[in-house]
């Protein structure tokens, strides 16, 4: 077993995620079994963080943002989906993203943002992510099986924050992955649930944890962290801005 986890500018737009078909149909070749993890596509964790802070100061100006990232999804549905089999992608990309604007309705409304509803919403990119790409496998005739981690990675209720809790989490893991014959399986990144079955989030570029939690639970071979960058940077280039490769 092979954890693959490729972050959000990996799957920024659909050359890039052709970029990460492409590598897993070598990997593929290779009879290995293998969990793909990824992250929300780039940009869109941030911007529904900022979606929903504005609708949390009733400013509806939030509908604009949230329209933005609805069409991101639909375009990528379409770059990526042949056009006979696009409706039914398109209906469940619509029907996740009504989800995202009825929360937002509710926070709107009471100009209360908590961080629970914050997970709830920004769970969504990855849960995109992950069914969009897992779509496009099927039309490619590459068979996969989409889990959603929420039912995986078990942690306490530190909204943004949690703490995975290992017991309960290696468990489902190895339960849920012994019981398939899958041979390649896509899980998005980032997101949990706790005890009370709340969407949480394991923290910013929470993806990566998420690859090893899988990893260590599967006692996989390897865990690879792809990104789309030659090297290392010597720094965080957010923090640092004369960090070089
Ligand atoms: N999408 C989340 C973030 O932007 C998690 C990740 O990318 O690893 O923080
Ligand atoms: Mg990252």
């Amino acid at each position: 077993m092979q954890i693959l986890k490729f972050g959000g500018s990996s799957v920024a737009n659909s050359k890039n995620i052709n970029a990460v078909i492409s590598i897993i149909k070598k990997v593929l070749s290779d009879d290995a079994e293998m969990v793909v993890v990824l992250s929300a596509f780039g940009g869109i964790t941030d911007a529904l963080i900022e979606t929903v802070v504005l609708a949390s100061k009733a400013d509806i100006s939030y509908q604009e943002k949230l329209e933005g990232i609805v069409q991101r999804h639909l375009q990528a549905v379409r770059e990526l989906i042949p056009l006979d089999k696009q409706s039914s992608v398109l209906s469940m990309v619509k029907k996740r993203c009504n989800e995202i604007e009825d929360i937002c309705k509710g926070v709107f409304l009471l100009k209360e943002l908590t961080p629970h509803t914050k997970d709830s919403i920004i769970s969504y990119g990855e849960i995109l992510s992950t069914s969009i790409f897992s779509e496009a496998l099927n039309c490619l005739k590459i068979k996969n099986c989409w889990k959603d981690s929420k039912e995986l990675i078990l942690t306490n209720s530190v909204f943004g924050r949690a703490s995975v809790d290992f017991l309960a989490t290696n468990k489902a893991i190895t339960n849920f992955f012994s019981s398939s014959d899958h041979q390649l399986f896509i899980l998005p990144g980032f997101v949990g649930r706790d005890k009370n079955g709340n969407t949480t989030t394991l923290g910013r570029g929470g993806s990566d944890y998420t690859a090893s939690i899988l990893g260590a639970a599967l006692k996989a071979s390897n865990v690879q962290i792809w990104t789309d960058v030659s090297g290392m940077m010597t720094a965080d280039p957010n923090l640092v801005s004369n960090a070089k490769i």
